[in-house]
């Protein structure tokens, strides 16, 4: 059964000038060389802090922006360097939600004019038959028809969110990336987000790749998770794998900072010193070497590959091949 998305070394570059003469161009490497897959039905979880490239990523598998290299092979097709055109058709199977429901609905138009921009984008020019879908979409996501023709100022944080679900929802798409989708909003009303996305998931078979920092948001929701350090995956695996014994130092220390049940409450605190390093001067070898409390003197050299090891995908020297047998 081949997968439902397969990214194959995905890169994007984003060019700067730099130095006197501007001569030199040099590249911000936001997305450098991700290889992951996901099945139909599943959750895959991209965690990281922020600037580590999750919503780079995110946008680049839809085409929203134009990769520098890689291949994302969607429903067996390679959608890098298909036509504006064939992009937009691809775009019924594959949606976007954005993390901010203010900035991302426009509130110079009411949600009959919001969603039906997706329809008639797609040939459904008829006004009865849109509206039929709209309050259909709208009651799906916990909405209903009589607000069919409020502005988004109208509406709360969660739900101006249900309207961006409903956007992403109304063409009937197999994939979702979902941006921080709650990340803007009260904790009160996450859950309510969060249910409401394991609701449709089940009730459309949809698959989601869940951008997030919320490390405990993402173990509700994921199946399988990638860890992104400075746009590479640092480690990836299923959720209870990875959660219960996550390897890179990295992953480690995001997992200590969450509160989530037993058996893993038990984990001690790791403080990372530092910000994630600038991504224009990623530094030599292991781009985690100068926050990590665990680094070698290879590790300041050698740039570690994803091996495998204990059931999970992981970058880092503690793990290479030659290595496993002391730690492992
Ligand atoms: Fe730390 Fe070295 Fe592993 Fe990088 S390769 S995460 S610096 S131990
Ligand atoms: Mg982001």
């Amino acid at each position: 059964n081949s997968p439902l998305l397969d990214v194959k070394d995905l890169k994007k570059h984003f060019p700067i000038r730099s130095g006197l003469l501007k001569r030199k161009t040099r590249f911000v490497k936001a997305v450098d060389g991700i290889t992951f897959s996901i099945g139909e039905g599943e959750t895959v979880g991209i965690v990281g802090e922020s600037g580590c490239g999750k919503s780079t990523m995110g946008r680049t598998l839809l085409q929203l922006i134009e990769p520098t290299e890689g291949e994302v092979v969607f429903q067996g097709k390679n959608l890098v360097g298909l036509s504006t055109k064939e992009i937009r058709e691809v775009r019924k199977d594959m949606q976007m939600v954005f993390q901010d429901p203010y900035s991302s609905l426009n509130p110079r138009l009411n949600v009959f004019e919001i969603l039906s921009e997706p329809l008639t984008t797609h040939g459904i020019r008829d006004k009865q038959k849109r509206k039929e879908m709209i309050s259909k979409i709208l009651n799906v996501v916990g909405l209903n028809e009589g607000q069919m023709f409020r502005y988004p100022h109208e509406f709360s944080g969660g739900q101006r969110q249900r309207i961006g679900i409903a956007r992403a929802l109304i063409l009937h798409p197999k994939l979702i990336v979902l941006d921080e989708p709650v990340s803007a909003l009260d904790v009160s009303i996450q859950s309510q987000i969060i249910n409401l996305l394991q609701d449709l998931q089940e009730e459309f078979g949809l698959t989601y790749i869940f951008i997030s920092h919320d490390l405990s948001v993402v173990y509700q929701l994921c199946n399988k998770i990638c860890v992104m350090y400075l746009g590479k995956i640092v480690e990836m695996g299923d959720v209870d794998t990875l959660y219960e014994n996550p390897l890179h130092p990295y992953t480690k220390s995001l997992l200590s900072a969450v509160p989530i049940p037993d058996p893993f409450q038990k984990r001690e605190r790791i403080i990372l010193k530092g910000d994630v390093p600038n991504p224009a001067a990623p530094p030599p070898g292991c781009a985690f070497a100068p926050r990590c409390p665990e680094v070698m003197d290879i590790c300041h050299q050698v740039r570690p590959t994803l091996q495998s090891c204990q059931g999970l995908q992981v970058a880092c020297h503690l793990f290479q091949d030659e290595s496993v047998s002391k730690h492992g």
